[in-house]
């Protein structure tokens, strides 16, 4: 299924985003127990109460920072929120606008 805001990577293109997270409490719940710890078989594993440090690209790790006209105060800084990153990706990679498109196309054909 295609993302709704797709991000672009500027340095490689590579469409696929990653989230990068710290302070994260990871359970992983023992499918076997083995009696070294490299035998081990886990069910599945689950993040929970992560802080989100930055996004980057998945591919190169291109990391998305706040520009002069995101935040002047924060330029340069890597992107750490949602909000944040809905603004980078509308406005350095180019959208579909699927539902959402700009008012002066509504009604063209
Ligand atoms: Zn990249």
């Amino acid at each position: 299924m295609e993302n709704k805001i797709r991000f672009i990577c500027q340095d490689c293109g590579c469409t696929k985003l990653a989230e990068i997270q710290i302070h994260a409490t990871v359970t992983s719940p023992i499918q076997k127990i083995a009696t070294t710890e490299f035998d081990m078989t886990y069910d599945y594993t689950e993040i929970q109460d992560g802080t989100i440090e930055r996004y980057q690209c998945n591919n190169c790790g291109f990391i998305l920072r706040h520009t002069k006209d995101s935040n002047i105060i924060l330029e340069n800084q890597p992107i750490d929120n949602f909000d944040d990153l809905m603004w980078w990706l509308e406005h350095n990679c180019e959208q579909h606008h699927i539902g959402k498109l700009p008012k002066e196309n509504k009604n063209e054909t």
